[in-house]
């Protein structure tokens, strides 16, 4: 996979991306002669200054930081706070919630999704922030300066850490528009004190398995209201 790198005119805002063109349907005919399909997708990652972002991203990613400090990891002593917003405009938040056995734990993203349905119900994700870090490592918000020696910078789109395979699917349940049709652009921001990132669901999570695939369609429910 190539890696395109961009940047504008001193703008801290750069995409990184590893394909080459965003779903690209290609012809490609294989060793035997016969045609296949290729689909190719751009992964791309934002890297943003605190000025870049908008308020409600930045009290997001505010709560996710008061958030992640009530985790309860006393097994993995990684901290992990989470804060969305939904269409209705009310935030919920989450934090990791770890269990002896393990099997049991809550992520921070499961447990503010599952809140927020616990408050205001079916509901779409308009925008999301995950905030993480090891026990004892301090996440300052508003940033401060970054220690380059603690966060290095980020170069390729796999030095990100967002959501873990688990809560991309848990998250994908309710990015929806208001058809019912999986947005892919709904936003996931990403904090561990050093450079904030952001990416879609769509490109964190590529090839979702999806309500859709199995005729669900949340909007048809009643009970969701124009949220
Ligand atoms: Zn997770």
């Amino acid at each position: 996979m190539g890696l395109i790198f961009t940047h504008k005119n001193g703008c801290s805002r750069f995409c990184l991306t590893t394909a080459i063109a965003h779903a690209k349907l290609a012809a490609v005919h294989s060793e035997k002669g016969k045609t296949m399909k290729k689909l190719e997708k751009i992964v791309k990652v934002e890297i943003l200054k605190f000025e870049e972002l908008s308020q409600t991203e930045r009290t997001l990613i505010g709560l996710a930081c008061h958030a992640r400090l009530n985790a309860q990891a006393p097994y993995s002593h990684y901290q992990v706070g989470c804060a969305l917003i939904t269409s209705d405009k009310t935030v919920s938040v989450g934090c990791n919630v770890e269990n002896v056995n393990w099997s049991e734990t809550m992520h921070a993203e499961e447990n503010a999704i599952s809140s927020a349905i616990a408050r205001i119900g079916i509901c779409r994700i308009s925008s999301m922030a995950i905030v993480g870090g090891p026990e004892g490592q301090e996440v300052v918000w508003p940033p401060a300066k970054i220690s380059k020696q603690k966060h290095p910078s980020i170069k390729s789109v796999s030095d990100v850490c967002l959501s873990c395979g688990h809560c991309l699917q848990v998250i994908v349940e309710n990015c929806f528009d208001e058809n019912g049709k999986f947005d892919p652009t709904i936003p996931l921001l990403g904090y561990d004190g050093g450079e904030i990132y952001r990416a879609t669901i769509g490109d964190a999570y590529p090839m979702p398995f999806l309500p859709q695939h199995l005729g669900i369609n949340y909007s048809q429910d009643p009970r969701l209201k124009k949220k």
